[in-house]
């Protein structure tokens, strides 16, 4: 096929162990999804059902980048998560099925812009300019599910300057992966591509120019990439 420009670079995240990349179609995000604090005050942190954003699919950056710090921002935060890859489609998935959709696990950064994300929240606002910026998803290597062992426990963990900043176990999650799935597959037909980011731990804080981020999934391959001048 011709185009009258030329067409877009295909996004891809590296594979652990392959040579081969995956191609990425749709980041898909969920809100706060962890809240030990919910259960410790006796409510239901199921009370309602989980928040999606997204991200354009060329915001990922490999392991071991410099990325420049996000402009439009002085108050640039991180926030570690499980990232699902799936390698299946579907509509009104149930939740069963939804780990047969998952072809592999990483870990990622949603890189927010916490000072947009403010104005947003209280202006009512979308949340693409908080969330949805050049550069906003680094993401480590994914490892392939092996003999069909999916995760659902083990630690999560971000330091900054060598520093623990985050660190929690996937088994506070609020929504599980498959749960996470059903929900998407509710208001979307999702795609092999698709990316999801599951949400946060507590933790999160600022990042500068000069700062180095390692982050990990137990089981996973970690992450590692400097903030660079703007
Ligand atoms: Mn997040």
């Amino acid at each position: 096929m011709n185009y009258v420009i030329d067409p877009p670079r295909q996004p891809a995240v590296a594979v652990l162990g392959a040579a081969a990349k995956f191609p990425v179609r749709r980041i898909f995000c969920v809100g706060r999804n962890y809240a030990d604090h919910v259960r410790e005050m006796g409510n239901d942190p199921k009370s309602e059902p989980p928040i999606f954003f997204t991200k354009p699919a060329d915001a990922v950056v490999g392991d071991g980048g410099a990325i420049p710090y996000a402009v439009n921002t002085s108050n640039l935060h991180f926030e570690v998560e499980l990232v699902l890859a799936l390698g299946k489609g579907g509509a009104e998935i149930a939740p069963e099925q939804a780990l047969e959709h998952v072809w592999g696990y990483a870990v990622g950064v949603d890189l927010t812009r916490r000072d947009r994300q403010a104005e947003a929240k209280k202006g009512g606002a979308p949340w693409d300019a908080a969330k949805a910026f050049d550069n906003s998803a680094p993401i480590g290597a994914i490892t392939p599910v092996a003999n069909g062992s999916h995760l659902s426990a083990g630690r999560i963990w971000l330091t900054v300057n060598g520093e623990t900043k985050q660190e929690a176990d996937l088994s506070d999650m609020i929504w599980s992966a498959s749960e996470i799935i059903a929900h998407l597959s509710r208001s979307w037909t999702l795609q092999p591509g698709d990316l999801v980011f599951t949400g946060t731990p507590a933790g999160v804080g600022p990042l500068g120019p000069g700062d180095t981020v390692e982050c990990g999934v137990e089981g996973l391959a970690p992450l590692r990439f400097t903030i660079a001048a703007r």
